[in-house]
């Protein structure tokens, strides 16, 4: 491709809306544009990179056998309400009425329609196991899209659904999707890590992740020396007990005027966050229940929808705060707090002359001795697991990472196949629910994230098999005769040996155009000068490791080709 007729809008600038590295970047590089929050137009440099990996996924999607087809972005809403996820989904769910008023979904993942398809056509255990897959737009209707593609409205996925006769089947094919999902993140250059995770709306047994490691991923994944490795949504693990040693004193309530923070009163009172016990007030199918945890620590909601036996939790609303603890949000406590069920974390327990919010305006409570001023309807673990507290296989202490999930499988059972009444005829003549897996991968997602591992100061260094070119031939002044003809030729050489070139043969000053090659990343750049002209060479630069070498002219396209042969 020649640069001065293609559409590469380099910025200088980073976009003011981007935070993380590869949305800057992404921009700066002329990869996308943004066209309403959280919806991006991809541009040529942008889509063959997407290509690319598209073609790595379907390789490694073909090669285990799955066959790909294609279902439609539109869904009616009778699907998803057999499967009580019209309701059950949430806001993230993007709905659609058509003229008539029928409701419509559009997709973000497939297990009703996929499910709706093979009820239709599958009727004997001898036709199972097989594995459908797509490629294609997803949508989310995300509360704060941000972070470019990664968190955005609508975005590209691959998705593959497994059906089967048994569970030892479906471990098969789990353990061969997961194995696939490792050829390709490492065709894509990519350092990432398989974690447990936890199942959120999808729902089934249980689930992997796919983490790429990168400090501005959105996700935080708890690992240990052991190899135990989960994301901190699912992640187990023992906090370690505080307890001051101190006799239990007397229930005291005090003023706090305008305090509602942990930190506020910590600081007020002179005591530790850790002895402030939070009161949150959740809604969980339709009921409040107020869950307690240390002041240092978080509620994971997951844990907290699994120990309730429900499928989603939410805050509860300043006016539900108000109507249950009768005080404003920011002093609800457990004391005296009739008729709402109360859930307590375990490291709150053992705890005594703890400092709680009153159900007053301006009040808390302090010397409140769990057991004594109040008893929780139950104990359970419902934080967030950190670095430091202790592995739940080994004992020993846990790290932290954080990381881009870009793709995550799910063992899903008959959660689908019962309630839509896909069956199966098996071997004995009795009709049983067909077992499912499914296996999502962020394809727009990957493109990120490869970037994110991938940059330097001056712009993106792609991998070789993913790079929207692998070459980037620089004339550094095209008004030089010489250096024009020699820069058409190699380009014309490159292209007939199948070579991907971009040429910049722009009219440009030297400075924008070496800016620009940094900035668009491709692996190798020859650069065709007079000054290497008169010594007989061109000069080849590795884009990566900044690797320099001299290609006499003379041969120069073979000798090309084989510096892109071994590229990594
Ligand atoms: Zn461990």
């Amino acid at each position: 491709m020649r640069w001065s007729k293609a559409l590469i809008p380099t910025h200088k600038e980073d976009p003011s809306d981007a935070e993380t590295t590869s949305h800057k970047l992404m921009i700066r590089a002329g990869l996308m544009r943004k066209l309403t929050s959280g919806v991006y137009s991809y541009l040529p440099l942008g889509w063959r990179t997407i290509r690319k990996v598209e073609t790595i996924v379907r390789e490694e999607m073909d090669h285990t056998g799955a066959q790909e087809i294609h279902m439609p972005v539109l869904s009616p809403a009778e699907l998803w309400k057999e499967t009580g996820r019209w309701d059950v989904y949430g806001a993230e769910l993007w709905r659609v009425r058509d003229r008539n008023g029928r409701d419509f979904a559009l997709g973000p993942t497939h297990e009703e329609v996929v499910t709706d398809i093979v009820r239709n056509e599958i009727r004997s255990y001898r036709e199972l196991p097989f594995n459908l897959y797509q490629i294609q737009t997803k949508f989310r209707d995300e509360i704060r899209p941000r972070f470019g593609v990664v968190r955005a409205r609508e975005f590209m996925m691959k998705d593959a659904y497994s059906f089967h006769r048994d569970e030892d089947s479906l471990d098969e094919t789990y353990r061969i999707m997961c194995d696939a999902y490792s050829r390709i993140f490492d065709r894509c250059s990519l350092t990432y890590r398989p974690v447990e995770a936890a199942t959120g709306a999808i729902g089934g047994s249980h689930s992997h992740e796919f983490m790429v490691l990168s400090d501005t991923g959105e996700s935080e994944v708890i690992v240990c020396d052991c190899g135990y490795a989960a994301t901190d949504e699912r992640a187990e693990g023992k906090v370690a007990p505080m307890t001051s040693g101190e006799e239990p004193g007397e229930m005291k309530p005090v003023d706090t005027p305008g305090m509602k923070t942990i930190e506020e009163v910590s600081e007020f009172l002179g005591v530790e966050p850790w002895r402030l016990v939070k009161t949150i007030v959740y809604e969980v199918d339709g009921r409040p229940v107020a869950v307690l945890v240390r002041g240092d620590r978080e509620i994971n909601e997951s844990k907290l929808a699994a120990a309730l036996g429900s499928e989603v939790v939410e805050p509860a609303s300043p006016e539900v705060i108000e109507r249950t603890t009768g005080a404003p949000v920011g002093f609800a406590g457990p004391v005296g707090l009739d008729g709402i069920e109360i859930i307590a974390d375990h490291s709150v327990e053992p705890m005594a002359n703890i400092v709680v919010g009153g159900n007053r305006a301006d009040v808390h409570m302090t010397n409140v001795c769990p057991g004594r001023d109040f008893e929780p309807n139950a104990y359970r673990d419902v934080v967030l697991v950190r670095r430091g507290d202790a592995c739940p296989r080994c004992g020993g202490p846990l790290d932290s990472f954080r990381g881009i999930e870009v793709s995550q499988a799910f063992k899903l059972g008959t959660k689908y196949s019962e309630s839509m009444n896909a069956t199966f005829l098996d071997e004995d003549g009795t009709a049983k629910p067909l077992i499912m897996g499914c296996y999502g991968l962020g394809v727009t997602r990957t493109v990120a994230a490869i970037i994110e591992q991938h940059n330097d100061e001056n712009g993106i260094a792609w991998p070789k098999a993913v790079a929207p070119y692998s070459v980037e031939i620089l004339a550094v002044n095209v008004k030089s005769e010489d250096v024009r003809n020699l820069a058409d030729w190699l380009y014309r050489e490159l292209c007939d040996r199948r070579i991907d070139a971009l040429y910049d043969d722009r009219n440009e000053s030297p400075g924008v155009k070496f800016k620009d090659a940094d900035l668009v990343g491709m692996p190798l750049r020859i650069t065709v000068g007079d000054r290497g002209i008169k010594k007989g060479i061109v000069e080849a630069r590795v884009r990566a490791t900044g690797e320099e070498s001299e290609v006499p002219i003379e041969g120069a396209p073979d000798r090309i080709a084989k510096i892109v042969e071994t590229l990594p």
